[in-house]
């Protein structure tokens, strides 16, 4: 028989009628013919009230006491579920973390998981039982509760899917992922297939739709994840391993990254070690920098500019002064009121000419491109926050992303060409016809 695991997020289990709405949903799987785990979420909000309440008693909360504590809301949501679906007349059994041996490293609020044992798991499915398992917690190899970070029931639903051998399916508000956020570009198209790759791309150039590190262990166990939304039967989207013909798109979707800062150090003295000590110092901050550029300026001096997340100007903007300060001549400067508007495809490998649609597009639109990064499937553009949403737009119409999907530069030629030829021929034999 096969398996599904199936993981409802906080807002699809929001409340006693959303709950029951899902537990529908996993009788219906039930009496499709499958065995079926849940894996789910605290309700709602739960998880930011708790954060807000154990701030409320500690400035500086131990990390594993705020672990004991978060890992309590997914606990209250597995046992309703259970209930619930008792009470449709279908046995169930709800496990924390602890009970079917997820076991993590004790990183608290981070953790990682190492192992899990799905035996038990399996013995209550061939019993006949729905298993419903608590998402985002974990367990030390000694018992101790941890939690791996937030948004981490994705982590746990492709964990235990890859542990069975099962299909993974996402439940989620969003019916699947769009080719950009469709509050933003009204005429964004739910996407049918998209690869590991341009889906970690995506998140991390703001798609804010799963949590990378879950994308990542589907990648690294291929297990295809089906995004789907709660409250329809429609197909979502498939998160899968690449195919060749995934390549004929060009760009696959687009996306905007905004509240970031830009940081500029001039007069960098151009020597070996001196880039190495810059980004040290702020890893050591704990500040996550990205898009990093070098330019040489003289044989002796070079510019470093990079970006931060706003949240990060003040630790960053300390961090760089006092380099400076320690380094003749150095100057930092700080914008902030910046975003990023980027495109992600693996076709880009491939294809020529991408970079430069994306720029006439920014340019048509009279958007001015402060930065630009690339990577191997993806191309950014730093921009003004204030022109966001209007670049999100021009650069995903310039790719055809709404409407049909944009191909091959040169297959599109070769039909073109192949219609005309035809059309030749046509008119030809009319005319001989004639005479
Ligand atoms: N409840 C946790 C959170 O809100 C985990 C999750 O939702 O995936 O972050
Ligand atoms: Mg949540």
């Amino acid at each position: 028989m096969s398996i599904v695991v199936m993981k409802f997020g906080g807002t699809s289990v929001a409340d006693a009628e959303k709950i029951r709405a899902a537990a529908r949903r996993a009788i219906r799987a039930r009496k499709a013919g499958k065995q079926v785990v849940m894996v789910i979420s605290a309700m709602g909000k739960t998880t930011d009230r708790l954060i807000e309440l154990a701030h409320q008693v500690s400035d500086n909360p131990p990390k594993r006491e705020m672990d004991q504590l978060l890992a309590t809301g997914e606990q209250v949501t597995i046992s309703l579920m259970a209930m619930a679906l008792e009470k449709m007349g279908v046995p169930a059994i709800s496990f924390t973390a602890g009970q079917v041996g997820l076991v993590t490293d004790d990183v608290h609020t981070k953790a990682r998981i190492k192992h899990i044992n799905v035996e038990r798991i399996r013995r209550e499915l061939d019993a006949g039982k729905v298993v419903i398992v608590a998402g985002f917690q974990g367990v030390t190899e000694d018992g101790t509760v941890t939690t791996l970070g937030r948004g981490g029931s994705n982590v746990t639903l492709v964990a235990i899917a890859a542990s069975l051998g099962a299909e993974c399916e996402n439940y989620t508000d969003v019916d699947g992922v769009y080719t950009a956020d469709p509050r933003i570009v009204p005429n964004a198209r739910k996407i049918g297939r998209i690869s590991y790759d341009e889906m970690l791309e995506l998140s991390s150039l703001g798609a804010s739709v799963l949590h990378n590190r879950a994308v990542e262990f589907a990648k690294k166990y291929n297990v295809p994840i089906h995004v789907r939304g709660s409250g329809s039967n429609r197909k979502g989207t498939l998160i899968v391993a690449e195919t060749q013909d995934m390549e004929r798109i060009v760009v696959s979707g687009a996306a905007l990254k905004t509240d970031l800062a830009v940081i500029t150090l001039r007069n960098v003295p151009d020597r070996p070690g001196l880039a190495a000590r810059i980004f040290h110092t702020l890893a050591a901050a704990k500040i996550v920098v990205d898009d990093i550029i070098q330019t040489e300026i003289t044989p002796k001096l070079a510019t470093v500019s990079f970006t931060v997340d706003l949240v990060d100007l003040p630790d960053a903007r300390k961090v760089c002064q006092q380099l400076c300060s320690k380094t003749r001549g150095m100057t930092a400067e700080f914008e902030q009121d910046l975003a990023k508007v980027s495109v992600a495809g693996v076709g880009m490998r491939v294809h020529t000419g991408v970079a430069e649609r994306m720029f006439a597009a920014l340019a048509r639109a009279g958007i001015n491109i402060r930065n630009i990064t690339t990577s191997e499937i993806a191309i950014s553009c730093i921009i003004a926050q204030e022109d966001g949403p209007k670049a999100l737009r021009v650069v995903h119409d310039a790719f055809g992303l709404g409407r049909k999907r944009a191909r091959s530069t040169k297959s599109t030629r070769k039909k073109t060409a192949k219609r005309r030829n035809t059309a030749k021929t046509t008119k030809v034999t009319k005319r001989a016809r004639k005479s």
